[in-house]
């Protein structure tokens, strides 16, 4: 997991990580949490001069934002964590804000990211699966449940393979890193080969890797013109393991996209330019979110100043492919454009 203090432009002032430790168990994992961002709040009070004023703090699965429980996570094997509360217990009572990964993700992609000022995006990261972020007007659409943006299982090639949400032929299946990393490693005959080694090989022309790739791209642009249909996005970013191949998968992708679209307006195609820090900096922006939102109140508080006014945030597995060793993403934090 990852953790950071973030100044109110989502300026990173420091950040860390370390292991989820989900082999100790849900509560441990909790407990880490509870933990790291009471260490970094009060590393910023000794830094800063003062603790960080609110904290956000975003997790994978099904999020209940509003009510600030994490509702179930699979990976973390969570049901019903108060994980709002308990942080804001731990941290003295300061505002916390809790949300969904992908969607924090895509809120800082949206606002200070590749998608800074556009009033409509969709923010679409491929790795170990596929998920989406709907961003309209400085906002995410969360939906009527807390599922909006599942891209990954819209269905582009009905009756195709199996997928463990129940349906056949969902996009993540085949245009997920996870994804074209296992039909590569079944293409070249090597288990150990992934994504990245076929993005190698596509550039170097290899026949069998071009085939892979084609696939991917494919589906991936199926699904793409049902979200695009649907939301009419000014921006698409894209982002995770896979958009680390650069104009290997840019330039076909956009291909794709256009030769599809009949009537419908064709959105820009960006890679995301926030890489696996997004998670973090989407959660600072959330914490900041309800400062603003309570400042009529506080009236009274000091002027607070991009050096002293700091959130912590702490925001695990937020692609969940930095622990997944099938997964091609790197852990590196430096933005890819
Ligand atoms: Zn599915």
């Amino acid at each position: 997991m990852k953790a950071a203090l973030a100044g109110p432009g989502g300026e990173l002032l420091h950040q860390a990580r370390r292991a989820t430790g989900r082999e100790r168990g849900p509560e441990a994992v909790v407990a880490g949490i509870l933990d790291f961002a009471a260490e970094l709040r009060a590393y910023g009070a000794d830094r800063f001069g003062e603790p960080a004023r609110a904290a956000g703090v975003a997790v994978p699965g099904i999020v209940d934002a509003e009510q600030g429980v994490a509702v179930y996570a699979a990976n973390l094997g969570w049901r019903d964590v108060p994980l709002r509360g308990l942080l804001g217990e731990r941290l003295g009572g300061i505002p916390v804000a809790l949300g969904h990964d992908v969607r924090t993700g895509g809120l800082a992609e949206g606002r200070i990211g590749a998608g800074r000022g556009a009033d409509r995006f969709l923010f679409v990261p491929l790795g170990t699966g596929i998920a989406g972020a709907i961003g309209i007007d400085g906002r995410v659409e969360a939906g009527a449940h807390g599922f909006a943006g599942e891209i990954g299982h819209v269905v582009v090639r009905p009756g195709g393979i199996a997928c463990p949400c129940g349906q056949r032929g969902c996009l993540e299946r085949f245009a997920s890193a996870s994804a074209v990393s296992q039909a590569w490693a079944e293409a070249c005959g090597d288990p150990e080969a992934d994504a990245a080694d076929c993005a190698k090989a596509v550039e170097s022309g290899d026949a069998r890797a071009l085939a892979v790739w084609r696939d991917a791209v494919d589906a991936l642009a199926d699904g793409l013109v049902t979200a695009l249909t649907l939301l009419d996005p000014r921006v698409l970013i894209i982002g995770g393991g896979l958009a680390e191949a650069g104009e290997t998968l840019f330039t076909p992708l956009r291909d794709a996209v256009r030769r599809r679209v009949t009537f419908q307006k064709l959105p820009e195609i960006v890679p995301a330019a926030l890489g696996d820090t997004a998670g973090c900096l989407g959660a600072g922006l959330m914490a900041w979110d309800l400062l603003d939102t309570a400042a009529p109140t506080a009236g009274a508080a000091p002027a607070a100043t991009a050096t002293t006014g700091t959130a912590a945030t702490a925001a695990p597995t937020d692609t969940a492919s930095t622990a997944d060793p099938t997964s091609t993403a790197p852990t590196t934090v430096t933005p890819r454009r």
